[in-house]
Order: structure tokens, then sequence, then C-alpha cells
């Protein structure tokens, strides 16, 4: 044991949110990360206000006990309400790293037979790593053996010889964020994202950008090879159950007749706008087939993907607003008004729900297809007057 019991650290004003990760080959979540929250009084508190202190006083082990067995259940939850093979990582301290205790503390939770520790990865940061060398591989090793999955988080941040990558078992890199933040305005650190994705690539290790904001840092992952984006630019950090629906709004694809076929027509000659497209397409057509069906066609239902929308579209606009506008792109239509004009048929479509029916389903769902290929219209403008 590791002295102090989960119980005894007021384990039940915790909780875990998802943050996901986009896979840039299918646009689609395959991972995400697991980031814990106090709850105080019905206020989220960041950790960034309680575990350097539980760092200190060494109850961070238990709260990386607590995650353990949060995301053991929360993963269940997950399969059954997505039907995805989602890999979860979740972030173990350093401290944990060195104690003795790692392996068995993650052998009490996840050797279950039904957990596939495979679906796991298990985050430590570099300066832990480099920090606890000698004692740490032997532990990696063990954690490998259980299956899980190893990524090295803020990679690039502690000054470490990038020989440690020959020595420990990793299997993915996460590019931390202070290299994100250039990489769109500093060559220099363009070239160094560069060189990790290829370095990764050829050691076979999966490359996640970290901390992804911006339109343009979006393109320039896209365009060098980068295998996982995550960043506020496709989602913040989510209760479970907003994770499960963006999950399932995201990642459908229904086979047979689409309402919007993606195809060479929508593209527009940018990796970050056709992503963001082809996302939109899919959660469309998924609220689509979700509306043809009676037994699905719930008011609730509807307005909960409708609100999805809002909040998807809500971000990237945010996004390519900040974007535009450091591109110094005139136009008539804002992408404020873009989205105020979404939003306003978002709102007819609400208003129109109670008498939806097979019949006139597709005239009012034409109503979100016109705006769609409208944006991509817009979009293609966007690429002739600030790409290149
Ligand atoms: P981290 O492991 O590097 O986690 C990534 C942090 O970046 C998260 O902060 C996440 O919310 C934030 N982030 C993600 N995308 C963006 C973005 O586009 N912009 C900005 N500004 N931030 C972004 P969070 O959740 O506040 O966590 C902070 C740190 O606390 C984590 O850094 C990790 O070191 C630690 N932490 C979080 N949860 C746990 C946990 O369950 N166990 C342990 N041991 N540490 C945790
Ligand atoms: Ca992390
Ligand atoms: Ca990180």
């Amino acid at each position: 044991m590791t002295g102090k019991n989960v119980s005894s650290i007021d384990s039940k004003n915790f909780v875990l949110y998802y943050q996901p990760k986009i896979d840039t080959k299918t646009n689609k979540v395959k991972s995400c990360e697991a980031l814990i929250r106090l709850k105080v009084d019905g206020k989220i508190i960041p950790p960034s206000l309680f575990i350097p202190q539980a760092e200190k006083d060494g109850s961070i082990v238990d709260i990386d006990r607590w995650v353990f067995e949060r995301v053991a259940q929360d993963s269940r939850y997950i399969s059954m309400k997505s039907h995805e093979d989602i890999n979860i990582s979740f972030n173990v301290s350093g401290r944990h790293l060195s104690n003795g205790y790692l392996v068995s503390n993650l052998e009490r939770v996840f050797s279950f037979k039904e957990l596939f520790n495979s679906s796991f990865t298990v985050e430590l940061t570099e300066t832990s790593l480099i920090e606890n060398k000698g004692k740490a591989l032997k532990t990696i090793e063990q954690i490998k053996e259980m299956g899980f999955k190893l990524a090295i988080d803020d990679f690039g941040t502690a000054y470490a010889s990038l020989s440690y990558l020959k020595d420990f078992p990793v299997d993915t890199l996460k590019i931390d964020k202070t290299f994100i933040d250039e990489i769109h305005k500093n060559n220099k650190v363009l070239y160094i994202v560069d060189g990790l994705i290829y370095l990764s690539r050829r050691l076979n290790l999966k490359t996640v950008a970290e901390g992804v904001e911006e339109l343009e840092q979006v393109e320039i992952l896209y365009k060098e090879g980068c295998d996982e984006i995550q960043g506020y630019y496709y989602s913040k950090p989510l209760p479970l159950d907003d994770f499960i629906t963006f999950v399932n709004a995201v990642n459908k694809t229904k086979k047979g007749a689409k309402f919007i076929l993606w195809g060479d027509k929508y593209s527009t000659g940018s990796y970050a706008l056709d992503a963001n497209n082809m996302i939109l397409a899919r959660i469309l057509n998924n609220i689509y087939e979700t509306l043809k069906d009676p037994v699905q066609r719930k008011k609730d239902y509807i307005l909960h993907y409708t609100e999805f929308v809002e909040k998807y579209l809500e971000a990237s606009y945010n996004s390519i607003a900040s974007y535009l506008k450091r591109c110094n792109y005139r136009d008539q239509v804002t992408p404020l008004e873009r989205f105020m004009e979404i939003k306003e048929r978002l709102e007819q479509f609400k208003n129109n729900i109670s008498d939806v029916n097979e019949r006139n389903l597709y005239n009012l769902f034409n109503i979100l297809k016109e705006y769609f290929e409208y944006v991509v219209e817009e979009d293609k403008k966007i690429v002739a007057n600030c790409f290149g």
C-alpha cells in the first residue's frame, strides 16, 4: 500500500474530464486524455491549483490511484455508449513512478480480464523519466508487459538527450504546447517539430500535438503528418457524457445513403478547413440519419445534437475569425455573421422539431445542407485570399 487510502483524500470531490484527440488521417476521435478537476461548491477547480501541493505532500499518489479506478470504470461506459474502441491516456506523477508502488497500484485496478490494457496509455513527463532514469526503466518495462502503451508528455521541455528514446519502450511522443504555440510564427520551431515528426515516424512512434488552438497550427500539423491533434481548436476537456456525445457525433459514418456526400467538390485546398468541414458533414449526416428513424426522433435527442453543432461551430469559428484577422481578410461576410446565420437556422430547425416527420425532414434539413455548402464556398475564398 502507499500509506494513505484514496478515500482519505475526499475523493468524492474529484471529477475526470476527457479531452478528445483527432486522428489526422480519418478526422475521427481515436483517443482521449483523462484530466482531473476538483469540484468545490459547484465550481470546477483546475489541476494547476491543487496538483502542485499534492506533489509536495505526496497525496498525488492517492490522486493517481483514484484516477486509475475512475478511468477503468469510465472506459467501460465509453465503449458501451459509443461502441468505439477509444484509447484513454492518463497522467502518472513522477513521484508515483519512483515510489515502487506504481506497478502494483496499476495491477490492482487493471488486471481484470475484460479490460484490454492496450486501450490505455500511461503518460509520463519527460522530466519524471529523466529524474528517475535508473529506477524508471524497470518499472516502465513492467508497465509495458502489462499491455499499457507509454507516452512521453511535454516532450521537448526538459532538455533531455534524445538517447533515452532508444532506452525507453515509448509508443507516443506528445509535442509540448510551447512548440505548438510558435510553430506558425518561428521557422526554427517549425523545423524542430518537423524533425521530431520525422524522427518519430522512423522510430515507429506516434506523435500527438498538444495545446493546438489556431488554424495555422492545424494546417501545418496536417501537412507535416502529425498523427493526432489535441487542443481547444477541436475541443476543450469535456465531462464524460459530453465527451461521449462528441465521439458519437464526430465518429459515426453510416453506410448507405448519406445526406451530404463528401467529395472533391467540397475540397477547399486547406487541410484544416477540409478537416473541419468533413467533421461538420459527418455530424449533420448523423443527425439526419437519426431523425429518419422514428424511434430515435425524440425532441431531447435532437436538441442535444443541435446544441452540440452550435458549440462545435462556435469553437471553430473563433479560430477562423482570429485567423482572418491576422491575414487581413476583408470580405462582406465575416465569420461572426456566418456563425450567427447558422445559429438562426438551427433555431428555426429546433422550432420546427415538433412536426418533424418523414415527409418534411428533407426540406427542414436542406436548410442545413445549404448552409454547409455556403460555408465551403466561403472557405474557398479564404484559401484564395489568405493561403500561399
Ligand atoms: P498535461 O498533462 O500537459 O495536460 C494538458 C493540459 O493542457 C491540460 O490542462 C489541458 O486542459 C490543457 N490544454 C489542452 N488543450 C489546450 C489548448 O488548446 N490550450 C490551452 N491553453 N490548454 C490546453 P489541465 O487539465 O489544466 O492539466 C494541467 C496539468 O495537470 C496536466 O498537464 C498534468 O500535468 C496535470 N494533471 C491533470 N490531470 C492529472 C491527473 O489525473 N493526474 C496527474 N498526476 N496529473 C494530472
Ligand atoms: Ca498529459
Ligand atoms: Ca502535456
